[in-house]
């Protein structure tokens, strides 16, 4: 373990496993601090939104995959929240089991990923 100084240190780090994307994080979990009656649907990864004064805006940046325990960041390209938070490859390995709409959606995306390359 790190001495103690260093565990003092408010500055954590989020690095999304998928994408790389890295940011520091303020809070972990689903009550962000200094907001009124704020409940998040899941454990998140949270930064205070460094380009707003008013200090209950905050921004999400990604969370743990239910599945695998990835960290993935909440980009439509590394993650999906359907009742939980999904890392894209649990999601690629068990579309079967999101519904259609689900699978349309994404359908769709990497079509216009596929188009935006060539
Ligand atoms: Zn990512
Ligand atoms: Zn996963």
């Amino acid at each position: 373990m790190e001495e103690k100084a260093a565990s003092d240190n408010p500055q954590k780090t989020f690095t999304c496993q998928l994408c790389s994307l890295t940011s520091p994080f303020t809070y972990y979990g689903q009550k962000p601090p200094n907001t009124r009656a704020i409940v998040l649907l899941e454990e998140c990864f949270i930064t205070k939104d460094p380009f707003s004064p008013d200090r209950e805006k905050f921004l999400v940046l990604g969370s743990i995959c239910s599945l695998c325990g990835t960290y993935v960041c909440v980009g439509s390209d590394c993650s999906l929240f359907y009742t939980k938070r999904f890392c894209m490859q649990c999601v690629n390995k068990h579309l079967d089991q999101f519904p259609h709409q689900i699978q349309v959606e994404l359908a769709k995306k990497k079509q216009s990923a596929k188009a935006a390359v060539s």
